[in-house]
């Protein structure tokens, strides 16, 4: 058996060489490295694909946020309030663009938002702070869609922006409509281990409003007004590579297929670890996009016993995330601590991601499984 990957990039290329390499041989024949026709097909493909009206491809999945958030130009004594559990992109660019990140707390089963934590931090920063609630940030963690109808309510309630984060979720829906569809804009990462991943760097802003979107390809390349000599407003350069475009058009051909293999393999180790750990828990009427695989254990002791055993068996592991929002440094002094992250906090010493990917084969699974086991039996006796 071949050494076990976390995500399996190579066998996924192997399977689909030809399409990638005749994509990626007709960009460099070409030349048009830079807004090549293929980033515009990739983009009237991605908008059709989630069922929006306009999709600007860019630079990566952090630049996407920053770009959401300047479109709507959130600044200084704006609010906007984030996940406690989650990568740190998702709150990175609110200081980036000069607002203040309100870190809320999580709901245990799903990882995702918790609408009454978000709730209880937006009437903190009305009645205690001089800041203004301006948009929430609402993450499909590990692929999940967020409970947007309950999350639509409070944004409604409060006149907030929503910012759909997306990064790890794209092919995912909610009650047949895809992820990247229910922010007032939506974004996502292609990072290469992203359900959908080009070979570098790359993202994407989905929205329906058409002035956002005139702003959004304005701002995405130094905030051109005719064309990129003439500058009407500080922008960014942000854009997506042809070579990249090229590679997510041949890719997005087997999303679906690739998807639906990871609901398999999902499958596979919530029968095999249902009864010893805390499983994934996707809600109803919900497809997600499995980005990430995550069980939860009893305290850090038992996880730390099961990364040993794993290790010892060959099986590579990641904790996302270690370190909740609220506590990195790079948020000391720059955030709003409004309401208790407690289940965020429990989240990040219990958690484990488990090696996943379409490819993974029966073997490999049970692999997975009996080294799990084998260190929760270390510990529980
Ligand atoms: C990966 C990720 C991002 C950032 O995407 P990049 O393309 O790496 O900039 C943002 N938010 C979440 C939740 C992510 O997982």
């Amino acid at each position: 058996m071949a050494k076990m990957e976390f995500r399996d990039l190579k066998k996924q290329y192997q399977l689909h060489r030809q399409a990638i390499d005749e994509a990626m041989r007709v960009v460099i024949e070409e030349t048009r490295f830079i807004g090549g026709p293929q980033v515009a097909r990739l983009e009237e493909r991605l908008a059709a694909f989630v069922g929006v009206k306009h999709c600007i491809a860019c630079g990566n999945g952090t630049d996407a946020l920053q770009l959401a958030l300047m479109a709507w130009e959130i600044g200084a004594r704006d609010a906007v309030f984030v996940p406690d559990f989650t990568f740190f992109s998702s709150g990175e660019v609110v200081p980036l663009v000069g607002g203040v990140p309100v870190f809320v707390d999580v709901d245990p089963c799903t990882f995702n938002i918790d609408c009454g934590s978000l709730e209880r931090a937006v009437e903190f920063v009305i009645h205690h702070t001089t800041y203004r609630p301006r948009a929430v940030v609402a993450v499909d963690l590990f692929g999940q869609p967020a409970e947007y109808d309950k999350i639509r309510e409070i944004t409604e309630r409060y006149d907030m922006y929503l910012l759909e984060d997306a990064a790890q979720s794209f092919g995912g829906s909610l009650n047949g409509d895809r992820t990247c569809s229910f922010g007032d804009i939506s974004t996502t990462s292609f990072f290469p281990s992203k359900p959908l991943g080009c070979y570098g760097d790359g993202g994407a802003v989905f929205t329906d409003n058409d002035e956002w979107a005139d702003k959004l390809r304005s701002l995405h390349v130094h905030g051109k007004g005719g064309d990129k000599y003439d500058n009407v407003r500080i922008g960014m350069n942000s854009r997506l590579d042809t070579l990249q475009a090229a590679v997510l058009l041949a890719k997005l051909d087997f999303l679906e297929e690739e998807i639906a293999s990871c609901e398999r393999v999902a499958d596979r180790y919530t029968t095999l670890l249902g009864d010893a750990v805390q499983t994934p828990h996707i809600l109803e009427n919900r497809r997600s996009a499995w980005a990430q695989y995550t069980v939860c254990f009893k305290d850090r002791n038992e996880r730390d016993r099961v990364i040993k055993s794993m290790n010892e068996a060959g099986v590579p592991s990641a904790v996302y995330y270690k370190k909740t929002m609220h506590k990195q440094e790079a948020f000391r002094d720059r955030q709003v601590e409004a309401v208790s992250c407690a289940v965020a906090e429990s989240l990040s010493e219990r958690c484990l991601s488990l090696p996943f990917h379409p490819y993974l084969e029966e073997e490999q699974i049970g692999l997975v499984c009996e080294s799990i086991l084998r260190g929760i039996a270390d510990v529980r006796g």
